[in-house]
């Protein structure tokens, strides 16, 4: 906005003590010339249709309101790119059925009673930031990998219980905030959020994490505090003896063997392509379908512990931690992830 015309594209009406809307106090003209219009700290809790009369409205703040209500005539605004309506008492019943259809890029329902994210919502192909930050929300839905403008999306505060692997879509999504939730467990696809800057994490219920944490290269900030992962320590190993299959695969892969394509049936060259390297650094070994799942804690700048998941090609094959978890520190682990991966890992 130019400095010169703020005084006429602003109108600030904002703690003025307002029960509704009355639009005939402001003029024709001004009406068309406000593009930022506040209406915060007021007791407006129906958004009436005369809100269309702003008719080149780009930026509507109606926090703190009371606000149960948002009428039709919202969606004629068709320039709106951000809607600010914090901490008042919307849910899925207030909205205007067409509310998908706003080009909005901004918009924050943090402090409101949502229970979960209105289909409408997921319409917004031009949104780059939602916050529903303290509501009621119970889950993450699939179709959130529409929004594939989505910059910022914040949920922190609700009841959130899992995230769904399609969140790991979002293509240029940088800043994801579930703190504050009841999260157990990170699926392992959001190591595709390549633009990932920011992840917190902090209050829920972890108690590990996905190894494939370490390449999101982009992420700079993990805030971790708050979750049983640095007190609670995974010991009982979930481990099925390997079929004779798998014991010959083994020793082919580990032994270096060498066979020809022409020799084997096609499923048992496939089978052998399948095999993993066991993540133990003092292990030569390979698994295919039979393997231990274990948690390792890596050290981080020698301050905090972070317990990545991996998995182990048998339960002899244990590191140095896992047999005193707490206070022995297996610096050996640390070699297997890249220092300069480590330091953009920051807990907190
Ligand atoms: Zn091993």
């Amino acid at each position: 906005m130019e400095a010169s015309d703020g005084g006429e594209s602003v109108l600030d009406l904002s703690r003025s003590n307002l029960n509704n809307l009355n639009v005939d106090g402001v003029s024709e003209k001004r009406r068309g010339d406000t593009r930022q219009l506040y209406l915060g700290f007021n007791r407006i809790t129906v958004l009436p249709d005369t809100i269309s009369r702003f008719s080149n409205l780009e930026f509507l703040d109606i926090s703190n309101n009371g606000l149960a209500m948002i009428c039709e005539d919202l969606t004629r605004l068709t320039r709106l790119k951000s809607l600010i309506a914090k901490n008042n008492r919307l849910d899925e019943c207030s909205l205007p059925k067409h509310f998908g259809c706003l080009p909005l890029q901004v918009l924050n329902l943090s402090g409101n009673r949502f229970e979960q994210i209105p289909s409408q919502f997921l319409q917004l192909q031009r949104l780059q930031s939602l916050s529903l930050g303290g509501n009621r929300l119970k889950n993450i839905p699939s179709e959130i990998e529409n929004l594939s403008s989505l910059e910022l999306l914040y949920l922190g505060g609700n009841l959130i219980s899992s995230i769904p692997v399609e969140l790991a879509n979002l293509p240029v999504l940088s800043y994801l905030v579930l703190c504050d939730n009841r999260i157990q467990s990170v699926p392992p696809q959001l190591t595709r959020l390549h633009s990932l800057r920011s992840l917190s994490l902090h209050n829920n219920l972890l108690t590990y994490l996905p190894r494939e944490i370490l390449s999101l290269v982009q992420l700079q900030e993990l805030s971790l505090r708050g979750n049983p992962l640095v007190v609670r320590f995974v010991k009982d190993m979930t481990y099925d003896p390997p079929s004779l299959l798998e014991l010959a695969g083994r020793t082919i892969k580990s032994r270096n063997i060498s066979y020809a394509q022409n020799e084997l049936p096609g499923h048992l060259v496939k089978y052998l392509d399948l095999a993993s390297k066991c993540p133990n650094p003092k292990c030569a070994g390979v698994y295919f379908d039979s393997c231990v799942r274990h948690i390792k804690f890596v050290d981080f700048c020698g301050k905090y512990r972070l317990p990545l998941m991996h998995y182990l090609c048998s339960p002899e094959c244990s590191s140095p931690c896992s047999s005193n978890p707490q206070s022995d520190a297996d610096s050996d682990d640390e070699h297997s992830v890249p220092a300069y991966r480590l330091q953009r890992v920051l807990l907190g």
